[in-house]
C-alpha cells in the first residue's frame, strides 16, 4: 500500500489536536457558462465526540463541503486535516484508505445494497476495511432494533429501517468521523426523529465526531453546534 509521506508536521498531532480541521476551503464547479464557486473560503474545527450541524439553503454547498470532507472529491484549495493526516494532500490511493477506515457517510438515499442481506449490509464495509468485529456488529444490530430483521433484503424494509441499516454499516468500522448529508430527508417526522435519537446515541457512545447536513432547523437543534453555510462561508449561528 503506498501512502504518501505525512508531512512532518503533522506526523504527531498535538492531544488536544480537533480529529477534523478544515481551513480555507475552496470550490468550484465548471460549468459550460462559466465556474460557479460554491465554498469561498470555508473554515472548522470538530473535536472528538463534538456534534456539528451543517445547515443553509438548498443550493447553498452542503453536500459539496461534506463530499469534500468525506475525501470523495477534490477541493481547489485549502487544507482538510483529519486526525493529523492532511488529506488533501494523499494520493488517490490513499484517501481510499482514510474513506474506509476513519470516515462513516450516510446519505439520504440510504444507498444498502439490494443483493444483501441486512447482516450483510452492516458488515460490508468494515469487512471491506478489514475492521470486522463480531461483538461490536452484534451491538450495533441490537441498539439500532435490527436483530429480527438481519435476514430480510433492502426491499423488504421501510425507510426508516433501511437508514438504521446505513448507520449501522457506516459505524461498524469504528470511524473517527461520521458524516451524515440530510439523514432523515426521505422519511417522515417522528420516523427521522427516532432515527436521530439513534444516531446521537451511538455517536455518543462510540466517541466520533457528527457532522451532519441538514436544512432543518429543528434536526440541528439536536446536535451540539450549528453553523450556516451562507454565500459560500460558514458563519456560526
Ligand atoms: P446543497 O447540498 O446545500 O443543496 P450542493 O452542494 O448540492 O448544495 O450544491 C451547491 C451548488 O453547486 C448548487 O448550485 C449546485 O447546483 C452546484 N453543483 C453541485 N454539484 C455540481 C456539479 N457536479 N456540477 C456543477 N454544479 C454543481
Ligand atoms: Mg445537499
Amino acid at each position: 500500500m503506498s501512502i504518501h509521506p505525512t508531512p512532518q508536521h503533522l506526523e504527531a498531532a498535538p492531544k488536544a489536536a480537533p480529529i477534523l480541521r478544515v481551513e480555507g476551503l475552496r470550490k468550484s464547479y465548471s460549468t459550460p457558462q462559466g465556474a460557479i464557486p460554491v465554498l469561498r473560503g470555508v473554515d472548522f474545527t470538530l473535536a472528538a465526540g463534538a456534534s456539528l450541524a451543517l445547515t443553509g439553503e438548498s443550493g447553498s454547498g452542503k453536500s459539496t463541503l461534506l463530499h469534500l470532507v468525506g475525501a470523495l472529491d477534490d477541493a481547489d484549495s485549502g487544507v482538510i486535516i483529519l486526525d493529523g493526516v492532511e488529506v488533501t494532500l494523499l494520493s488517490e490511493h490513499a484517501r481510499a484508505t482514510i474513506r474506509r477506515e476513519k470516515i462513516g457517510t450516510v446519505f439520504q438515499q440510504f444507498n444498502l445494497i439490494p443483493s444483501l442481506t441486512v447482516a450483510e449490509n452492516l458488515g460490508f464495509q468494515a469487512r471491506l476495511a478489514g475492521r470486522y468485529d463480531a461483538a461490536w456488529q452484534e451491538e450495533l444490530t441490537h441498539r439500532l432494533g435490527l436483530a429480527e430483521l438481519c435476514a430480510r433484503y433492502p426491499e423488504e424494509l421501510s425507510g426508516g429501517q433501511q437508514q438504521r441499516v446505513a448507520i449501522g454499516r457506516a459505524l461498524a468500522v469504528r470511524p473517527k468521523l461520521l458524516l451524515a448529508d440530510e439523514p432523515t430527508g426521505n422519511l417522515d417526522e417522528a420516523t427521522g426523529d427516532k432515527v436521530m435519537s439513534l444516531a446521537l446515541d451511538l455517536v455518543a457512545a462510540t466517541g466520533c465526531a457528527f457532522l451532519m447536513a441538514t436544512h432543518s432547523a429543528r434536526l440541528a437543534a439536536r446536535l451540539q453546534r450549528r453553523v450556516r453555510l451562507d454565500a459560500g462561508v460558514l458563519a456560526a449561528r
